[in-house]
């Protein structure tokens, strides 16, 4: 029997679930915002993921739902699993990764750990947290950020002015979240899978190393993280999939404070960058590991195959657009690094691939992947 995968987002996610589709013998479809995007190397329809329509007609064609992305609205969501659908991760689970506010509800009910937090709809409530919290605080719009849009560092109620403004427009009314600023020592991530079926894997905690808001780099496992980091991680991870009802990858988002607490920042419900490294560094990669989750499959080993890896992100790449040759010089001069490109065109800031390199010392991966990467500078 073959297994239709349909996943909602044509970007590199999706992209990166092809290769393990095909090896494992599912069809994967997908329907994507507009014609040549990242995933158009499968079956690809065109379409708006807001439209209950279209996501509709493009499900009847598959035998189960997923996503390369987290903005199918919640109606929408709705009316697929009314209309007897397979969605995974489903619309009671996803609503925690698409409004972080309903989410830090939620991990409170569950009693994790987590920044001191509240909602809030006017400049005042904004003041009085500043006020109890050293003057400054984090304010996130709950919807839509990614990539640290979305997210300030403030001193003052005003410098949120117009997010507030914006509030008062939005005919649903609707809150900011603040949050105490961490004065976190790093930022890890625990990466978990589940199936409908209940089995959960666990990955290795990983480090990430952001850069003006974006995922540059990755280390795993994360230096250090043995024995009560690791576990706090493990139980975190698990608490939160099996607490949400997650089905596929989850990634929870994790600061690590000086005296070691971990609080949780945000969630994924997809493959997520902190976990690119799994491609090639684990038994199992978390492209497959979601595609057997969402598909109630046996999951696979996530053992490392390597003591170390270190991903790199390709942000921007080559100004003068040269990728396949950046790419044939950095294939010619470091044959251990694992290169992925995107197919996307160049442009400041994109994402438009990653190299991983697996190795027994964290030196030796770090260096060469690092090096890899500059190729495309
Ligand atoms: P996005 O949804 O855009 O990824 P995040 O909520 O992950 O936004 O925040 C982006 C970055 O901002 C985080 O990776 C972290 O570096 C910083 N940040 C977010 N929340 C806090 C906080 N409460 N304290 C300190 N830094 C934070």
């Amino acid at each position: 029997m073959t297994v239709r995968i349909g996943v909602i987002g044509g970007g590199q996610l999706a992209r990166m679930m092809i290769a393990p589709a095909v090896e494992l013998g599912l069809e994967p479809r997908v329907l994507a915002e507009e014609s040549g995007m990242a995933a158009s190397l499968a079956a690809v329809a065109v379409g708006d993921y807001h439209d209950e329509e279209t996501v509709l007609a493009f499900a009847r064609e598959v035998d189960v739902l997923t996503f390369d992305h987290e903005h199918v609205p919640q109606p929408v969501l709705r009316a697929l699993v009314a209309a007897g659908v397979a969605v995974h991760p489903g619309p009671d689970a996803l609503q925690y990764a698409q409004d972080k506010l309903l989410m830090r509800a939620k991990l409170a009910d569950l009693g994790l750990p987590q920044p001191d937090w509240a909602a809030v709809t006017r400049a005042d409530d904004l003041q009085a947290f500043l006020d109890g919290h050293g003057g400054r605080a984090v304010v996130k719009t709950p919807r839509g950020g990614y990539d640290g849009k979305g997210v300030r560092v403030v001193s003052a109620a005003v410098e949120a002015a117009d997010w507030f403004a914006a509030l008062s427009e939005d005919a649903n009314g609707g809150a900011l979240l603040v949050e105490e600023l961490v004065d976190f020592r790093r930022e890890l991530a625990q990466q978990v899978a589940r199936r409908p079926s209940g089995e959960i894997a666990v990955y290795p905690v990983v480090e990430t190393v952001q850069r003006d808001g974006v995922c540059a780099e990755v280390v795993a496992p994360a230096p250090g993280a043995v024995g009560r980091v690791a576990d706090e991680a493990r139980r975190v991870g698990v608490a939160v999939a099996e607490g949400l009802g997650v089905t596929g990858m989850l990634a929870v988002e994790l600061f690590e404070t000086s005296d070691e607490r971990l609080l949780v920042n945000e969630l994924a419900m997809r493959p997520h960058n902190s976990g690119h490294w799994t491609q090639d560094g684990v038994i199992t990669g978390q492209f497959e590991q979601h595609l057997r989750a969402v598909a109630d499959l046996p999951l696979g080993s996530t053992e490392p195959t390597a003591a170390w890896s270190v991903m790199i992100n390709i942000l921007g790449g080559p100004a003068d657009a040269a990728m396949t040759d950046r790419l044939v010089a950095a294939m010619a001069e470091h044959p251990r690094a694992k290169i992925h490109t995107y197919g996307k065109a160049p442009r400041p800031g994109r994402k438009v691939g990653h190299v991983t390199v697996a190795a027994a010392e964290l030196d030796d991966a770090a260096y060469e992947a690092r090096a890899a990467a500059a190729a495309f500078d």
